[in-house]
């Protein structure tokens, strides 16, 4: 048999080697046959409901999350409307359910913008769940086993936390996106992923290989790509064993430099089974995750409530908010503006905050006030002017004055800026901000000119990458900067994908970082291996 390798796109890392396992519901028929009526529709409706409901107990805060936004459609009477007015003209309610839902798929299919492409899973699968019980079947529970590969042409949130992934499972999808809520899902769960492979999935049958790091799935794959990919695998996993052992150590260089570490959250769920001796403190929330519609931009209730859970997490140690970085990748809808021509080079970060500050200062106000419970400091995104620093300091003193006035619990945090564009990197002296965090994920498409999102394809590797001597020279003006005005300098850019990258920055007199909790260990260690001798070490 010829080995195929399938190309797609990386959704979350991890390498397995295993069977190929077909998704129960692609064995299933499709819907047609006379099952219900408006009262049959109704009762599937709620018994979905109430299993997701019971579902979302089981979850941590973020997955219950999704799962609510699942049952509030599940109670969307509009939603279901199309459904009963067919099942009144006569047709079962198995077809009338699939076309009112696969009406609304369709929309969010076409949409231009792969956000709400993405949220077509979602109404798939409500879609899907509503049928199993008007059909009165239901997915066995799935339990995916240690070295198996599960196919499918796409996942749904509920199906994902739902199932039982074992140590060393991973999911190739035909369709879906790493933007996905379920690429989000596996990622916090260490499950491997590629997304987009295409219908060619499904010819996979026996023992393969998936790269969720290189996006890429391979089909009978030659005995000696297979021994490769084992020896990885197992070297992977070793890996991350010897790292657990360095996770709760403080992070100390071969020759005694400490370098503070720091965590990169989407939000609060994340932090769920953590504990917070394992950090210095957290370096950067990335709170547009979270506040993901503009009603949540607008809800400084739900706000405040998040900030302080995070806080309270952190016992004292220091959480530094960056304010939301709507636009660019993560646009929102209602609040970022459509159309761009290149929404990189838009109305994002700190310029889309300035230009709604109404909706900005709900998230200052909410900030200050879960101030008041621990060490919380703001951070603004896509700084690119000083007048924009000054404008927003001026916003969080007039709320902070607000508050006070009001007798409101509060306390005024520092304001710190993220040195993403090069107009602060090439002129740090410029931009008086109480603390400064390199973020090189933009810093580095913007001074090389080369997109994020295209950044690591083969024949363009290295054209844009954190190690570049400019982006270096960058950091260590930066650096150079805090030093003198004794103000923090921080990086939390990525640092997975340049091993030499980590050593390169700590010569520059990097002292503080930020990853995912997950890479936490193995920064450690790397960290435990470095010896800065012969560099200038920082006198902080
Ligand atoms: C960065 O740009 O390096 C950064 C940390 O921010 P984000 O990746 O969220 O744009
Ligand atoms: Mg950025």
């Amino acid at each position: 048999m010829t080995e195929r390798r399938l190309k797609g796109v990386a959704a979350a890392a991890g390498v397995v080697v295993g069977r190929f396992q077909f998704h129960a519901r692609h064995h299933e028929s499709a819907p047609g046959a006379r099952l219900g009526d408006a009262a049959a529709l109704e009762a599937a409706l709620q018994a979905a409901a109430r299993d997701l409901q019971a579902l979302q107990e089981a979850c941590t805060p973020e997955e219950a999350e999704i799962l609510a936004m699942q049952v509030s459609l599940l109670s969307d009477e509009e939603l279901a409307s199309p459904a009963f007015e067919a099942i009144a003209q006569g047709d079962d309610a198995a077809t009338a359910w699939c076309r009112a839902l696969d009406a609304e798929i369709e929309g969010y299919r076409a949409a231009e913008d792969p956000y709400f492409q993405a949220r077509a899973t979602d109404f798939e699968d409500i879609r899907d769940q509503v049928l199993e019980r008007l059909q009165g079947r239901r997915l066995a529970d799935p339990h995916v086993a240690s070295q198996t590969i599960l196919l499918a042409d796409d996942l749904k949130p509920s199906e994902f936390l739902a199932t039982r992934w074992a140590y060393g499972s991973g999911v190739a999808l035909a369709r879906g996106s790493p933007s996905s809520h379920v690429a989000m899902l596996a990622r916090g769960r260490a499950v491997a992923m590629v997304v987009g492979l295409g219908d060619a999935l499904f010819q996979a049958r026996g023992l393969g290989i998936l790269d969720g790091a290189a996006g890429e799935v391979v089909i009978d794959p030659a005995e000696r790509r297979l021994e490769t990919a084992r020896l990885e695998s197992t070297r992977l996993y070793r890996r991350l064993e010897r790292d657990d052992r360095h996770v709760r150590a403080r992070a100390v260089t071969a020759d005694g430099v400490s370098i503070a570490v720091h965590l990169t959250i989407a939000g609060p769920g994340e932090l769920d089974g953590l504990h917070p001796s394992l950090c210095d403190g957290i370096g950067l929330v990335r709170t547009e995750l979270f506040l993901d519609t503009l009603e949540r931009l607008r809800d400084e209730e739900f706000q405040y409530a998040c900030y302080c859970r995070i806080v309270q997490w952190a016992e004292g140690r220091p959480v530094i908010f960056r304010t939301a970085d709507a636009g660019g990748d993560k646009p929102i809808a209602g609040y970022t503006l459509m159309g761009e021509d290149n929404p990189f080079l838009g109305i994002r970060g700190v310029r889309l905050s300035l230009a709604n500050e109404a909706v900005f200062c709900v998230q200052l106000r909410a900030l200050a006030r879960a101030a008041a419970h621990g060490d919380v400091r703001i951070m603004l995104p896509m700084v690119t002017l000083p007048r924009e620093l000054e404008r927003a300091r001026a916003l969080l003193d007039q709320e902070v004055a607000a508050l006070a006035a009001a007798g409101v619990a509060h306390a005024r945090p520092p304001l710190g800026i993220m040195v993403e564009v090069p107009t602060v990197a090439i002129t740090p002296e410029r931009f008086e901000a109480d603390f400064y965090s390199i973020g090189s994920n933009d810093l580095v498409q913007y001074v090389c000119a080369f997109g994020r999102g295209q950044a690591g394809q083969d024949e363009h590797a290295g054209l844009a990458v954190a190690s570049d001597p400019a982006i270096l020279a960058l950091v260590a003006k930066v650096v150079a900067h805090g030093h003198e005005r004794v103000r923090e300098v921080g990086f939390c850019g990525d640092l997975d994908t340049d091993p030499a990258l980590l050593e390169a920055l700590l010569r520059q007199g990097v002292r503080s970082l930020s990853v995912p909790p997950a890479s936490v260990g193995s920064l450690k260690a790397k960290i435990a291996a470095i010896s800065l001798a012969g560099a200038e070490v920082p006198r902080r």
